[in-house]
């Protein structure tokens, strides 16, 4: 492939446009090993320009993060963390994982921070060990007068094992907005614990804090674990740690969605967890806009054990991925990115406003984060045919279930969409508001088809082709202003693939 060469007497005498020589070298590589790979990058971006990407939990990160994560520190093993490692020649990965724990204690105000977890999964699972390990396993160590695992006898260990299975969580139901390890029966999370749940009140949607502290009195968990995937509103941590400390509960939250909007400062005092919480378990890519993966921060009472990430859950950390989390926690602590969490919650409310003024159910009517909710189950449709009958019309999002939702999780009757993309993109109120009046002209128009057999289709619908035409036009017509890394033309790449 000559790519680069191609590009580089094509702009010969031009200015420099540093984003795209980059890109440029990079495809040029990746050609030369597998033109198929690199096609698919080329088409991804050509994607991504193309749809509104509206799903909550993505963004789009910036070309130093990326660039963080695409070199040579990935081909190094460093087992263990800072100056504690199972491999020789960990030098600069240490020198790259301290600077980005310290670049995340410092973001989030938090006492200890683990950076290693490969994803927001992961980072739960480095924290419920840690807890369980502080919680159930040092005590009975203490009693037996061991200090080593193996020097436990074999009854030693199955006991310990049976005390480690013997644990009760507490944490939202799935359907109610919580995650699947979350205690989810068909997550690891839910065969190790046994998992109860607390729930969103039926008729408002909204959390009902003393059904969770009722709840908590009742199962009595050692992990009251707070955080979600689908909710709107915000919560208040100050109440639910008083609710924590009245049961002796270890108070864990997972904010894989919004640790960008905490970061930023627009979710602060008592809407913000790492002042309150035990541990706390994020993601990196969603609202925090870096690599994709995860971080865990803690108290120094569980800073010991969450570094024992590997052994306890994982392997080697991805040194590529630390040094891009590094770079994504210093862009997080600009005014710039503090100007951008805000902006995302007014997108976000100028989103439910004007959907909601359209007739469409927005639930909770409206929103306090950077995510909407919204029941299509009036509109006789189902949330699956409503997110490919969008997709078509030039809008990313995806279907969820409602609380206590009839028709499952397959099909659904929600829809989940957020708004930390376009932010990133620059898009405004003006956009939100374009954006609300396509989604409500679509939705409404969108009939259930016929199945075979005669019966009201959950998964086909019926799509007017002059609605989809129109709103590919407008959807198209966003975009043109708000163009996903612009300096990267993809044009030049067409001959290419
Ligand atoms: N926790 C919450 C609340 C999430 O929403 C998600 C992902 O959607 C995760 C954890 C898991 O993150 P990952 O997909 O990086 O494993």
């Amino acid at each position: 492939m000559e790519i680069l060469k191609d590009y580089l007497s094509a702009t010969a005498g031009k200015e420099l446009n540093a984003e795209m020589l980059t890109f440029v070298a990079n495809i040029n590589q990746v050609a030369e090993q597998s033109p198929q790979v690199a096609k698919g990058i080329i088409q991804e971006l050509v994607d991504q320009r193309s749809y509104l990407k509206l799903i909550a939990s993505e963004n789009y990160c910036s070309a130093a993060v990326q660039s963080a994560m695409g070199n040579l520190l990935t081909d190094k093993y460093a087992e263990g963390y800072v100056g504690n490692r199972f491999y020789a020649g960990c030098d600069n990965v240490d020198d790259i994982e301290q600077l980005a724990c310290e670049e995340a204690c410092r973001l989030f105000g938090a006492k200890h921070a683990y950076v290693q977890p490969h994803s927001g999964a992961d980072a739960n699972l480095v924290a419920f060990w840690a807890i369980l390990r502080k919680k159930v396993q040092a005590p009975i160590m203490e009693r037996m007068e061991k200090k080593n695992l193996l020097d436990l006898t074999t009854e030693e260990w199955n006991e310990i094992r049976a005390e480690l299975g013997n644990q009760k969580m507490l944490g939202m139901d799935l359907f109610c907005g919580g995650h699947l390890t979350h205690g989810y029966r068909h997550n690891v999370s839910g065969q190790m614990f046994d998992a109860h749940y607390y729930y969103v009140d039926e008729k408002t949607g909204i959390l009902d804090y003393e059904n969770v502290r009722q709840r908590l009195h009742e199962v009595k968990p050692l992990v009251f674990l707070v955080g979600f995937s689908a909710y709107p509103r915000n919560i208040d941590y100050s109440i639910l740690r008083q609710y924590a400390d009245e049961v002796g509960a270890v108070m864990m939250v997972d904010m894989a969605h919004f640790a960008g909007l905490v970061a930023g400062g627009a979710l602060s005092g008592k809407y913000n967890p790492v002042a309150y919480a035990d541990v706390v378990t994020s993601t990196t890519h969603k609202t925090l806009r870096g690599p994709r993966g995860g971080l865990v921060l803690c108290t120094e009472e569980y800073a010991e054990y969450v570094d024992k990430g590997c052994p306890h859950v994982i392997g080697g950390p991805l040194p590529h991925v630390m040094a891009a989390k590094a770079i994504a926690f210093k862009e997080a602590g600009t005014d710039e990115f503090k100007a951008y969490a805000y902006k995302i919650i007014e997108n976000s409310q100028a989103l439910a406003a004007a959907l909601l003024a359209k007739g469409i159910d927005v639930q909770t009517d409206g929103t306090d984060n950077h995510m909407i909710l919204v029941s299509v189950d009036a509109l006789g449709i189902t949330g699956k045919q409503a997110e490919f009958a969008l997709r078509e019309c030039g809008l990313t999002l995806n279907r969820n279930t409602m609380p206590f939702d009839k028709q499952g999780p397959w099909y659904t009757s929600g829809l989940r969409f957020g708004t930390a993309a376009v932010t990133t993109l620059g898009m405004g109120v003006a956009q939100m508001e374009e954006i609300a009046d396509i989604m409500a002209i679509v939705l409404k128009s969108l009939k259930p088809a016929m199945t075979k057999k005669g019966a009201v289709s959950k998964a086909n619908y019926v799509l007017d082709e002059g609605i989809k035409a129109e709103s590919i036009k407008r959807v198209r017509h966003i975009l043109d202003g708000f163009v996903l890394y612009p300096a990267v033309d993809t044009g030049f790449f067409e001959k290419y693939f």
